[in-house]
């Protein structure tokens, strides 16, 4: 139960694809990140498993069953939105036991149209069974809202609207929870420790998670695995270190944190990697490609400044150094190599020396970077 898989999901909105074969298989208990820049298709994802959108194709499966023909409040998501989406005249606790009260009264009157549960509802805000009453106030002293359960949401931080938001959710007991950009509409600071409660909440509970954000620190300090998302494909599955170190395209590269990429041209592969050469240079790397244009990426931090003596690296490049950038812990160096400018990321221990504009550097990178 709890597992999500997506298999070939395919949405048009008038003749437009927006999805093109969507896969995903989301294992029970999983912190999944879809992540991906602004209208590449992530919320449409999202409402598709939610079942907020049909899809044109394709088939959606929660816990093993097939979801094309169960309405959304059948399928046993709870979703939580950028925009909170709360009931701005109703106080905190209203909130949080609306979802569980409309299941009372249909439960209990199961023929009745929309508009008289509307009207039941309405009569019955403030009074609650005990049943109720208890799972709610359990709810929101988990996400700490207890003092503030009779406030209006509209008094609230942003911060605790979005723990309004998640108790909404939570309080349903979901077997998969979805999470639309939930922190970004809170503030830098705020949005850290939102991370961290979100994940602490998903350990506890062990729920299943998809977690929509364009924001790739976001996913990759959050998610078990991360799906990266291009105009309406999933371009690369992977753990946040796989991602990392092991990117498909430049695109992924430089989505998911800093990178140099340089062109490249395989000439010589041999048993342990290859030869590849990048304008002048011939570099060796423990990757194999399978095309011969290739793009080398090395990220900053495996970039060594190195003494004109150091023989400890088998790729060496000339650069002198343009700009160097103290950033406390760090110093990030910009440095021309060739027709290339390069990053590269030192360790600073207080008392360094910082290069500066002009000194020639000798650089070296090793083989499995
Ligand atoms: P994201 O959440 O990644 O920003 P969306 O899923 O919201 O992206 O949108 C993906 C694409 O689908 C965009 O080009 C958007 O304009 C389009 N789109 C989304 N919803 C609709 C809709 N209801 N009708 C028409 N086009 C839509
Ligand atoms: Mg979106």
């Amino acid at each position: 139960m709890g597992a999500v898989v997506v298999e070939q999901l395919v949405k048009d909105f008038s003749g437009v694809t927006v999805l093109h074969n969507i896969n995903l298989d989301i294992e029970e208990g999983e912190f999944f990140a879809l992540l991906g820049p602004s209208g590449c298709g992530k919320t449409t994802t999202m409402r598709c498993i939610a079942g907020f959108e049909d899809p044109t194709d394709g088939t959606i499966k929660i816990g093993e069953e097939a979801m094309n023909d169960i309405a959304p409040n059948k399928r046993n998501c709870g979703m939580v939105f950028q925009s909170y989406a709360l009931f701005p005249h109703m106080n905190v606790f209203d909130n949080v036991a609306y979802s569980l009260n409309v299941r009372r009264l249909k439960n209990s009157n199961p023929l009745k149209k929309i508009g008289v549960y509307t009207r039941m509802l309405n009569s019955k805000i403030g009074r609650y069974p005990k049943d109720i009453k208890n799972k709610v106030n359990d709810i929101l002293e988990y996400v700490e809202l207890q003092d503030h359960a009779q406030k209006l949401t509209s008094e609230l931080s942003g911060g605790q609207q979005q723990r309004v938001a998640l108790a909404r959710a939570l309080v349903m007991e979901p077997e998969v929870l979805l999470m639309d950009e939930p922190l970004s509409n809170l503030d830098q600071k705020l949005r850290h420790s939102m991370r961290n409660t979100i994940r602490q909440i998903q350990q506890d509970l062990k729920i299943t998670t998809i977690f929509v954000t364009h924001d790739q620190e976001e996913a990759m300090s959050m998610a078990d695995r991360v799906a990266v998302m291009k105009d309406g494909e999933i371009l690369q599955i992977g753990t946040p270190t796989d991602l990392y170190s092991n990117p498909q395209s430049p695109f992924i590269a430089d989505f998911v944190g800093k990178s140099n990429i340089l062109d490249g041209k395989l000439i010589k592969r041999e048993n342990d990697g290859s030869v590849i050469q990048i304008g002048e240079q011939k570099v060796k790397s423990v990757d194999s490609p399978e095309k011969d244009e290739v793009h080398v990426v090395i990220r900053p931090e495996s970039i060594n400044i190195l003494d004109e003596e150091s023989k400890d690296y088998d790729n060496y490049f000339e650069g002198v150094i343009q700009f160097a950038t103290y950033l406390g812990s760090t110093v990030r160096y910009d440095i021309q190599v060739g027709k290339y400018e390069l990053i590269a990321d030192t360790v600073y221990e207080s008392g360094d020396n910082i290069l500066q504009h002009g000194t020639k550097v000798k650089l070296g990178v090793s083989p499995e970077r």
